[in-house]
This record gives C-alpha cells, structure tokens and sequence, in this order.
C-alpha cells in the first residue's frame, strides 16, 4: 500500500474508532438506548475493516482479506440501518437483518472466489449502503407525525452521504471484471474525499439527533404525570395560558371543569396505596375517555383533576360535568378481590370578562369544587356569576 493510501487508511480507522466510542459513551450516557449501542458496534466493524485494509499482507491469500474485509463493510451498513429501524420502532423491517444481508454478501463472495470480477464485487457495498441510508432516512422522515429540526437535517444529511455513495458504487463498477487501474485509482480517490467526511457528518447529526430525542423525552416529563399518562398542573397550565390568550382573542367560550376524588384518604387507608394508584390511573381513562379532540385532562394534584374546554359554554360544560359525575360514580375499578366504588365532585367554571388570567378562572371552579363538597359531595356545583341552577335542576341566567 501505497504511503499516502496508508495514512487515509489510517484516519478512517481512527475515525471509526473514534465514532465507536462515541456511540458507546452516548449509549452509556444517553439512557441505554440500544440503537445507540447498534452504532457503536457498527463503528466497530468499520474500524476493524480499515484494520484489515492496513495490514492486507498478513491474510493467508486475497481472497480471504477480501471476504473478511467485505464482511466487516457488509456488517458497519447492515448495523447502521439495524439502529435507525430500533430507534423508529419501525415495523416494516424484520428485528433480524442477517438472512437478508446474506444474499448481499453471497453475491460479493461468488465475485469473489468463484467468478472472480473486481467491479461487481466492489459496487455491492456502496450501493448497499446508499439504499440502507435512502431507507433509514425515510424511516426517521416517517416515523412521527411532526419530523423535528434534528431529523430532518440528518435525513438529508444521509440522502447527501447516499448520493456520494452511488457515485463510488459507479466508479467501482466501472473499473470492469478486472478492474482498470485508472477507474480503481479515481474510485480510492473519491472515497477518500466523501468517506471520512460522511462518517464524521452522519454521525455528529446523529448524535444530534439523539440529544434532541432526551431533549423532547425530558421535556414530555416535565409536563407529564407519570402515574395517569395525563398532563401534570404544569403541563395544564401551560395549554390552559395559550387557550385562555386564544379564547379572549377570538372571542370564543371556553370553560373548566375541576374536580376531586370523594373519600380518597378512605380508599387509601382501606385498600392500601397501591390500590390507590390504581384507582387514580382508573379515575383519569374515565376521565380522559370522554374528552373531545381539543379538550385538554390534566391531573393536577394528588387526587384532583382538570378538564379545559374550548368552545364550550357553561351550560354545554354543566352537562359535560354531570355525564362525567355519573359515569365515575357508575364504574367501580373492577381488582381481582372487590370492585372499588369511587365518586368525586366537581366545580365548573366559564371564561368571563373579568377574569385577567387562566388563574381567575380556575380560582371560580375549584370554588365551585368546594360548595360542591360542602353539599355533600357527588355532585356538581358551578361558579355562579353568569346561571344558577334552578330548583329543578335547569341552568338560568343569573339576572333572570
Ligand atoms: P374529600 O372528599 O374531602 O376530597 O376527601 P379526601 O380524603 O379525598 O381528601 P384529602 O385531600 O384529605 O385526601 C387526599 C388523599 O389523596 C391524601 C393522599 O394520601 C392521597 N393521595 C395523593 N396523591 C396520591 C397518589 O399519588 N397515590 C395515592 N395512592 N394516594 C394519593
Ligand atoms: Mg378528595
Ligand atoms: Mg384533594
């Protein structure tokens, strides 16, 4: 090998190397993601394919180097897409790649030992990996509804690298059965330009990707209870800000329902906390089962439970609130010993010209919680400064 081949040789297996351990760290680190332990094995197999490039002499004959050192090319794409497809869940691919790769390398290997032909054997892998790339980018363009920033620029970045590869794999399809030394020379030439570039790249914007992912996954927490899979008080009262801003703008109603498990310290002490915190992730499917698309559940306390509901007057969120108030009542949690009776009382609120902010409106309903529990609990009450609730039930104005 040549002195100047030696060195690029050289850095590209430090490259790998280094992205590797990359990876490693970023599996270590980035919570135990396995895609990002697939990466760094595939890193691997790429340094070590480099390594078997330097030391080509040490192989009992070439065609031996040439199918471990094709294995190992075969493996770094083959992991490579194997991570995007664990990453994106994505389930039009098998868990396990292999028995389709091995036709892949069959044809390399026939190429090889058989039927000897350097430009076939050499196109196999570039144009492998430029579909392998093509595929993981559409994977990651796909896989959610919203593609974030960091998803997108290493789609395109992988459709670039995919574009460089096809050119390699026509140069080294050009080189012909036995193999022209020009083409091989431009061919050595261009990979050096486009290998380790896109190695570096692709995979900086991976590891992008990846602190995007923690960063979306710590932001999710952040307004997410874990108990219920509902919105937490910060998660509802930042939605609620925008939707009260958006219902003054627009002139729009919009209503709150707020309410509170009956007796729950009761539920507690009788059938343990476990048994509690079934009854809360019970509580909030039955809660968040009725809502429609725009409405937002949150569980903003320990036992305490907010709906916000745009477009929607008092009286539609009245009614709302008593469906719900016997829906919660008429569905006991069905445990493997007793089925466990709950009720819960509710307050609700409307948007009035007075009120400054989303806190002045939650403020009337949690009032209208509580009247709701001084009655006597199962029941809704509502903040009563627009209707009242006659004597047989009917909502009227409140100057009528
Ligand atoms: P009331 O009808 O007046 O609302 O009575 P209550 O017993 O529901 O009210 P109180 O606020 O006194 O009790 C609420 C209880 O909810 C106390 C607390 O132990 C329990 N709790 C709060 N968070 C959780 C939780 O995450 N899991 C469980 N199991 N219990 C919780
Ligand atoms: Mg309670
Ligand atoms: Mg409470």
């Amino acid at each position: 090998m040549g002195s100047e081949y030696f060195y690029i040789v050289f850095s590209l297996m430090v490259i790998s190397a280094a992205m590797s351990l990359t990876f490693f760290m970023a599996w270590r680190n980035f919570g135990q993601k396995s895609h990002a332990l697939t990466w760094s094995v595939a890193f691997l197999a790429g340094s070590l394919q480099w390594l078997c490039s330097l030391n080509a002499d040490v192989f009992p004959n070439t065609e031996v180097y040439l199918l471990i050192e094709s294995a190992f090319s075969i493996a770094l794409v083959t992991l490579g897409l194997r991570g995007h497809c664990q990453r994106t869940k994505c389930t039009f691919l098998p868990k396990n790649l292999w028995p389709y790769v091995l036709p892949v390398y069959a044809i390399i290997a026939w190429h090889i030992a058989v039927s000897p032909h350097v430009g076939i054997r050499m196109t196999v892998v570039p144009t492998f990996a430029a579909l392998t790339m093509l595929l993981s980018a559409y994977m990651i363009l796909t896989h959610r509804e919203r593609t974030r920033p960091a998803e997108w620029v290493v789609a395109i970045g992988l459709g670039v690298f995919a574009i460089t590869q096809v050119g390699a794999a026509s140069l080294a399809f050009m080189q012909g059965a036995t193999g022209d030394e020009s083409i091989a020379a431009a061919y050595r030439h261009f990979n050096f330009l486009t290998l380790p570039a896109g190695y570096v790249a692709t995979s900086m914007l991976i590891i992008l990707m990846m602190a995007s992912d923690i960063s979306a996954k710590l932001k999710k927490m952040a307004v997410q209870d874990e108990l219920t899979g509902l919105l937490n008080r910060r998660g509802f009262e930042e939605y609620g800000t925008r939707a009260f801003a958006a219902a003054r703008r627009t002139g729009q109603p919009m209503s709150v329902i707020m309410t509170d498990i009956d007796r729950f310290k009761y539920i507690n002490d009788k059938f343990g906390h476990a048994a509690g915190d079934m009854a809360l992730a019970h509580f909030a499917i039955l809660f968040a089962e009725s809502r429609r698309k725009e409405d937002v559940v949150a569980r903003v306390g320990g036992e305490e439970f907010a709906a916000l509901l745009p477009g929607t007057d008092l009286r539609d969120a009245m009614a709302i609130a008593d469906q719900l108030c016997s829906k919660i009542g008429s569905t006991p949690l069905e445990t493997t010993v007793v089925g466990l009776p709950m009720t819960s009382s509710f307050g609700v609120a409307a948007i009035s010209e007075k009120d400054k902010s989303l806190d002045d409106m939650l403020l009337r309903a949690d009032r209208a919680l509580y009247r709701s529990k001084r009655a006597g609990r199962n029941q809704v009450d509502l903040e009563s400064s627009q209707l009242l609730r006659a004597a047989d039930g009917r909502l009227v104005q409140v100057s009528s």
